[in-house]
C-alpha cells in the first residue's frame, strides 16, 4: 500500500487541518504526496523554504454571489468560484465547471491536479479551476445566457489573457464559453480573444481543441499499449460518460480499429454489441440534448439500456477502460470486476475518476494505468495552441494541430514512463506524473524565491 514519507506527513496533517471537509482535495493532495518520497529521499532540498507547503495552498481563491432571472422572472442565486492555484509556470489555466455538486473543495481538488498537469504538457501555464454550483440540466438558452453573463460581471476583474485563462469543463462547452466570451468583451471593451479557451472556430477558436481531451487520452492509451507490443485494433472498450471527452474518446477509439461497446450518462449506461454508433450519440446530446436511455431506444436492435440504480458500466467485460464522467466514479468493487474480466488498460479522461482504492487494485494486478493528470492533459495542451495561435493572430488547419496534440501525448506518455523509471517504480505512470509535474513547479518556484 502507498504511504506518505514520514518527511511529507506534517504538510499532509496541515493540508487537512487547514482545509477541513474537504475530501477530494484531501486525496488529491496526499496521492501527489504519496509519490513524493522518492523525489525528497533523492532531492532532500525540496523540504526546503516550505516549498511543498507553498504548492499545497493556492495563490488565491475566489468566491462569489451570481444572481439571475430565469425564464418566469423569478430572482435565483448560485455560488461561483475560481481558485487560483499555482502560476510559477505561467498564468492560471484551467476550465469551470457548472454542475450542482460544485463546492470549493472540488474546485481546489482540480485545480491542485491542473497545476501539475499544465506541467507535464510542457505549456507554459500555469493551474486554476472555477465553477458554479448552477444546474445547467433543462434550462432555456435565453437562462444559461443570463447565468453566464452574471457569472462574468464578477469573473472579469480577476482574468486576462496574462493573468487567469479559463476554458470549458463538465457542464460547460461552446455554447457557455461564448456568452462568457461575449459579456468579457462588452465590459473591457476589449477583444482580447486569448482570455479564454474552447472557442468556436468564428471568432477565435483553435481546430481540435473540442476534440482533444478524448483524442489526447487515446493517443496516450495508444503509447501505453505500445509498450506491451499491442494497440486498440479488435479492442473492446468501455467508455464512461457521453460529453465532450467521452465522445471524442469514442471517435478516435474506432477510428485507430478498437470497438466501444457502452457509454453512459449520469442516468444510466447503454450496452450496444455493434459498437457505439457516433452520429447518433453526438445527435442525441450535442443536439437534442436527451438521455441516455433515448439513445438505445432509437438505435433499436443489439443496444440496450441499463439504469444507474441497476448496475455499473463497468460490469460490461472490456479489454481497455476510459472514465470519462467524473471524480470517484470508478470505485474499489468495480476494479476488481474489470480486473475479473481481463481488462488490459485504463485511461482517465475525466480527473481523478478512479477512487484511491481502484488505482491499487489495478497497479498490483499489473494493468497499464494512466492517471488523468497526464492522460486528458490533451486539453489543456491544445487550449495552450489556442493561445498561441490568438496571440499571433493565426489559425492553424486541424491537421497541423493535431499533430501538435500527438507530439506533445507522446512526450508526455515518455516522460511520465522514464520518471517512473528513474525513481524505481517501471511502468507506474501515477508516479511518472506525479514527480514529473511536480519537478517542473518546484524547479520553477525555487528560482522565483518566497512568494
Ligand atoms: P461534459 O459536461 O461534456 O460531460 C460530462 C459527462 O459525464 C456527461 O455524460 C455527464 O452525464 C457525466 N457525469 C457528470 N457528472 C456525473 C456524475 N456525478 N455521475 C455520473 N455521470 C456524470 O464534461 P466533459 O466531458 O468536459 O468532462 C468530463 C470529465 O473530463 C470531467 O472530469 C472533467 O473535469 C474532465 N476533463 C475535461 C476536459 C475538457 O477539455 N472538457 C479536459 C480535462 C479533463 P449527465 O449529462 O447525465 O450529467
Amino acid at each position: 500500500m502507498n504511504q506518505v514519507d514520514d518527511k511529507l506527513l506534517p504538510i499532509l496533517d496541515e493540508v487537512l487541518r487547514r482545509n477541513a471537509g474537504e475530501a477530494e482535495f484531501h486525496q488529491a493532495v496526499r496521492e501527489v504526496l504519496e509519490s513524493l518520497g522518492r523525489v525528497v529521499a533523492k532531492h532532500p532540498h525540496y523540504l526546503d523554504h516550505a516549498l511543498i507547503e507553498r504548492i499545497c495552498e493556492p495563490e488565491r481563491q475566489i468566491i462569489f454571489r451570481i444572481p439571475w432571472v430565469d425564464d418566469q422572472g423569478q430572482v435565483r442565486m448560485n455560488r461561483g468560484f475560481r481558485v487560483q492555484f499555482n502560476s510559477a509556470l505561467g498564468p492560471y489555466k484551467g476550465g469551470m465547471r457548472f454542475h450542482p455538486s460544485v463546492n470549493v473543495g472540488i474546485i481546489k481538488f482540480l485545480g491542485f491536479e491542473q497545476t501539475f498537469k499544465n506541467a507535464l504538457s510542457g505549456m507554459p501555464i500555469g493551474g486554476g479551476k472555477g465553477g458554479s454550483d448552477f444546474d445547467p440540466k433543462g434550462r432555456s438558452d435565453a437562462e444559461i445566457m443570463r447565468f453566464c453573463q452574471s457569472f462574468m460581471t464578477e469573473m472579469f476583474r480577476h482574468l486576462g489573457e496574462y493573468t487567469d485563462v479559463p476554458a470549458g469543463d463538465i457542464g460547460v462547452g461552446g455554447r457557455e464559453i461564448g456568452f462568457l466570451f461575449g459579456q468579457y468583451k462588452r465590459l473591457t471593451n476589449r477583444y482580447e480573444a486569448g482570455v479564454l479557451t474552447g472557442k468556436a472556430l468564428a471568432y477565435g477558436g483553435s481546430r481540435a481543441r473540442t476534440e482533444a481531451t478524448g483524442y489526447g487520452n487515446t493517443y496516450f492509451v495508444q503509447s501505453m499499449l505500445g509498450t506491451r507490443g499491442t494497440d486498440f485494433d479488435g479492442k473492446k472498450v468501455v467508455v464512461s460518460g457521453s460529453g465532450n471527452v467521452a465522445i471524442y474518446t469514442i471517435e478516435k477509439v474506432q477510428s485507430f480499429g478498437g470497438k466501444v461497446i457502452a457509454c453512459s450518462d449520469s442516468s444510466g449506461y447503454v450496452v450496444d454489441e455493434n459498437g457505439i454508433d457516433l452520429a447518433l450519440l453526438k445527435e442525441i446530446k450535442n443536439v437534442r440534448r436527451e438521455r441516455m436511455s433515448h439513445y438505445a431506444k432509437r438505435r433499436g436492435d443489439g443496444a440496450h439500456f441499463i439504469a444507474s440504480d441497476k448496475g455499473s458500466v463497468w460490469d460490461v467485460p472490456c479489454d481497455v477502460a476510459m472514465p470519462s464522467a467524473t471524480q470517484n466514479e470508478l470505485s474499489g468493487k468495480d476494479a476488481r470486476k474489470l480486473i475479473e474480466n481481463g481488462v488490459m488498460a485504463v485511461g482517465e479522461g475525466a480527473n481523478m475518476p478512479s477512487t484511491p482504492e481502484a488505482v491499487r487494485a489495478f497497479q498490483e494486478a499489473g494493468v497499464l494505468f494512466a492517471p488523468g493528470k497526464a492522460a486528458n492533459a490533451g486539453g489543456v495542451a491544445t487550449s495552450a495552441l489556442e493561445m498561441q495561435q490568438n496571440a499571433s493572430r493565426d489559425s492553424w488547419t486541424f491537421a497541423q494541430t493535431e499533430a501538435r496534440l500527438a507530439a506533445i501525448m507522446r512526450d508526455i506518455h515518455d516522460t511520465c514512463h522514464d520518471t517512473a523509471e528513474e525513481y524505481g517504480a517501471p511502468g507506474n505512470y501515477v508516479l511518472g506524473a506525479n514527480i514529473a509535474g511536480f519537478v517542473r513547479v518546484a524547479e520553477a518556484m525555487r528560482m522565483l524565491g518566497v512568494i
